[in-house]
């Protein structure tokens, strides 16, 4: 069961964005990473492509990077507050992630 699921609105709590709450798009369980939107953008520069009569397209890109799962905490769906996660089994056997700040399900 993961802590964190993609669409998830999360706090960046370490590096470069600190501060920043963003949703995430994509979740990386076996490299512990989440690609949060907004966050850890990264320039990269491409070689400029030749396109069409010598002209130059200019050749920048711009992506989040992954960033590692311990640098976010999730942001609660009901209390609005950065938490820890907890989790508990529901009467029909499925297991949910509770707030630790408002004890409510998150799921
Ligand atoms: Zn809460």
């Amino acid at each position: 069961m993961q802590r964190i699921k993609k669409g998830d609105t999360v706090l960046v709590i370490a590096g470069k964005d600190k501060g920043t709450r963003g949703e995430v798009l994509r979740v990386l369980p076996k490299a512990d990473r989440v690609v949060v939107e907004r966050v850890n953008i990264v320039k990269k520069h491409q070689r400029p492509v030749q396109a069409g009569r010598g002209q130059m397209q200019p050749g920048r890109i711009e992506f989040e990077a992954p960033i590692h799962m311990s640098n976010v905490m999730l942001v609660c769906t009901q209390c609005s507050e950065a938490t820890r996660v907890g989790f508990r089994v529901t009467e029909d056997d499925k297991k949910v992630r509770v707030c630790h700040k408002c004890g409510k399900d998150i799921d």
